[in-house]
């Protein structure tokens, strides 16, 4: 089906008439996660979260585009588990660089990344843009978005391939949740309190945690969980999408 706000589908006949406020750059990964979730899981439900966000939002203010997910993410940490794919933080910096470039010469200058893996963090390329270009770029972390309401949807917390993600997995892709096999998700402690309360960080080696490449227990997961986690997820970031794309860049935007 054609969507006009999904640029995949839509065509130069449709585009030519259409004046774009925002675009959305959705970015996932592809890494082990526990044994049940597919190894596509962060670029399938960031496509998810990415195309319902910005039909939602298009249904408000029609000038919003949303671009195909890049599938692969800043995973060096987690290269033991089996054809779990790396790209460098700088790749992928460069790449998405290059594409908001692109964006600003069709007269895009605000640019939504919406980022579903923790391994990808596009801090400093965006205080780079910003400074040397007149593009405003956002970043989401989708899975973070909901975090005042996680308590009451799920009941353990989820840091890779949890209660919240299986509970993801089994509202948009049962068929490809194989529960039985999951492990339990219990990771190895650090030895240093330091690290344990969080106030000392370090990037962990998967394998190091155990042997399912998993953080999180997904035994409660459940579709009404991810169901009602999604719906909450992808209402706020339409209603931002659609609020964005409705606002002049002035002198003083994003402020005030
Ligand atoms: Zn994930």
């Amino acid at each position: 089906m054609i969507e006009p706000w999904d640029l995949t589908t839509t065509n130069l006949g449709r585009l030519a008439d259409q004046h774009f406020e925002v675009a959305v750059l959705p970015t996932g990964a592809i890494e082990a996660h526990n044994r049940h979730l597919p190894e596509g899981q962060d670029f399938l439900h960031t496509t998810h979260v990415a195309r319902t966000s910005c039909r939602l939002a298009w249904e408000r203010c029609p000038s919003v585009i949303c671009l195909p997910t890049i599938p692969y993410g800043v995973d060096c940490n987690l290269l033991d588990f089996p054809l779990t794919i790396h790209v460098s933080q700088a790749a992928l910096d460069a790449l998405v660089r290059d594409i908001i470039l692109s964006l600003r010469a069709h007269g895009i200058r605000k640019v939504v990344i919406l980022n579903g893996h923790g391994g990808n963090c596009f801090t400093a390329l965006v205080r780079q843009i910003q400074c040397d270009t007149d593009v405003h770029v956002f970043t989401v972390n989708w899975w973070t978005v909901g975090r005042d309401r996680y308590d009451s949807v799920f009941e353990s917390p989820d840091d890779h391939a949890g209660e919240m993600e299986t509970s993801v997995a089994l509202a948009l892709y049962p068929d490809l949740v194989e529960l039985a096999s999951a492990g339990s998700g219990r990771p190895k402690p650090f030895r240093f309190e330091a690290l344990r309360r969080g106030w000392a960080r370090t990037s962990r080696r998967f394998a190091r945690l155990n042997d399912h490449c998993a953080c999180g227990d997904p035994s409660r997961a459940s579709a009404e969980k991810g169901r009602r986690y999604l719906d909450l997820v992808c209402g706020r970031i339409g209603d931002f999408l659609a609020e964005l794309a409705g606002q002049t860049i002035d002198s003083q935007f994003p402020h005030g």
